[in-house]
């Protein structure tokens, strides 16, 4: 059998053009696209799938990590708290923070973090809402599938394959929101994998007999990974884990992907069958927390705690224990090596202790932001390892963001 083939040169129709494309709508990309058109920046939005959300919708991770540092402060602001409350605009789930919504006493703050559970389907479709209403022209079943650059490294064009067949998109600025930076690497910037792997993982909705409510089992709740020593004041010291057994997976292989996800659905489906409840959805796209990432101009690491970063783009805690309160740095979200292209969400650049800190919803909103409004002050081109730092932490002050901690 051949090991490759060739396939031979054709011209590709440039089917749309756009000065900021964001690749990817999960919660980062969703955010990025409405700081760039909010910014004034005409924004294409495109996703492999045929809804908004990504993990947290598709994937049912349905609850809305803490803003707060559970201390009784907020920490995270801008994007990743308006998207918490649009999560909840008809309703939450589950915990609705009263405390932080309606008023409550510090003690009641700290008591109970500011975090929700929210409903997939109404939250994809009210973000939907959103970004139309913004203008943003959204791009569904599509997805990015390489990238044409210039000379210096500039993306010229992201190759997309959907319905109509191969195309590219001509761009000013790529903002890579896929979760595992896929546009980077397409573009031959510097990338790492998580060192670990992944452990499975698969959600599901169901409902027990005779009773009408509906219930969300996390499947694979946490990730123990072999061999590494936890902090036993935290989660992993829960009753509620459960994982999953079967082979770690690296979140960037085709075919061990899919894999992955049978092997989950296989686990899935006997628990299921062996707790005797009706499944009412399941999650409808892979569950990966760290795949690939870029490696920026810098890569953040988990010793930042409480430290001040000059070139703050807004803050996260740390979903996992109270105290720890990050500043994240501009500079995790772009490389030198390609002018027009930042990264968002679970794909910015951090060290891996940190990466399991920054790849939850709420940081992944607060990295969108920053990279919407930074594609929005280049929306006609440029160079965003030169843009200058005051002139977007302005921007994002303006638009509510708090930078640093005290
Ligand atoms: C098992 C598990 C439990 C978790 N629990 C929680 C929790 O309780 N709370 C919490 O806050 N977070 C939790 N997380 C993490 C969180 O859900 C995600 O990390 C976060 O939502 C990631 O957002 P994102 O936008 O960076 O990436 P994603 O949600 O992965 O979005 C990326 C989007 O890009 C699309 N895409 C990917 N590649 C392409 C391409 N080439 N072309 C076009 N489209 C593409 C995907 O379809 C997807 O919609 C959990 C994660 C896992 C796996």
């Amino acid at each position: 059998m051949d090991i490759t083939i060739y396939e031979a040169s054709r011209q590709l129709p440039v089917a749309h053009s756009c000065q900021t494309l964001v690749c990817g709508g999960g919660i980062a990309g969703v955010a990025a696209a409405i700081a760039a058109a909010r910014g004034g920046s005409d924004v294409i939005l495109l996703e492999r799938e045929f809804a908004l959300g990504g993990m947290a919708t598709l994937g049912l991770i349905t609850i809305y990590l803490p803003l707060c540092d559970g201390a009784g402060t907020q920490i995270s602001f801008g994007l990743a708290e308006e998207l918490l409350k649009l999560s909840i605009k008809h309703g939450a789930e589950d915990s609705y923070p009263t405390a932080w919504l309606d008023g409550g006493s510090r003690e009641n703050k700290i008591k109970n973090r500011y975090l929700t559970r929210f409903n997939p389907h109404f939250f994809a479709l009210a973000v939907e809402e959103l970004l139309l209403n913004l203008g943003v022209r959204i791009l569904y079943g599509t997805i990015a599938a390489g990238v044409a650059q210039n000379a210096d490294g500039t993306i010229s064009h992201v190759l997309i394959e959907n319905k109509s067949g191969r195309g590219a998109i001509a761009v000013k600025n790529v903002i890579d929101a896929t979760g595992d930076a896929d546009i980077c690497a397409f573009a031959d910037a510097p990338t790492a994998l998580y060192g670990t792997g992944n452990g499975l993982a698969s959600w599901y909705y169901y409902l027990e007999q005779n009773d009408p409510e509906l219930k969300l089992k996390m499947f694979g709740l946490a990730d123990i990974v072999p061999d590494r020593e936890y902090d036993k004041t935290t989660e992993y010291n829960s009753d509620k884990i459960q994982t999953i057994a079967g082979a770690r997976f690296s979140g960037v292989d085709g075919a061990e992907l899919s894999n992955a996800v049978i092997t989950a659905h296989k686990s899935m489906y006997a628990d299921i069958l062996k707790s005797g409840v009706v499944p009412v959805r399941t999650s409808a796209i892979p569950l990966v927390r760290m795949s690939r990432r870029l490696v920026g101009a810098i890569t953040q690491e988990l010793d930042t705690d409480r430290v001040r970063v000059e070139d703050s783009i807004g803050m996260t805690p740390d979903w996992r224990k109270r105290g720890p309160v990050f500043e994240l740095s501009y500079k995790t979200l772009y490389t030198k090596k390609i002018p027009n292209l930042l990264a968002a969400g679970r794909c910015i650049s951090v060290s891996d202790e940190l990466w399991d800190v920054t790849r939850v919803i709420p940081p992944c909103a607060v990295t969108g932001q920053a990279a919407g409004t930074a594609a929005a002050l280049l929306k006609d081109g440029g160079n965003f390892a030169k843009l200058g730092i005051a002139q977007l932490q302005t921007r994002l002050q303006l638009d509510g963001v708090v930078l640093h901690n005290g």
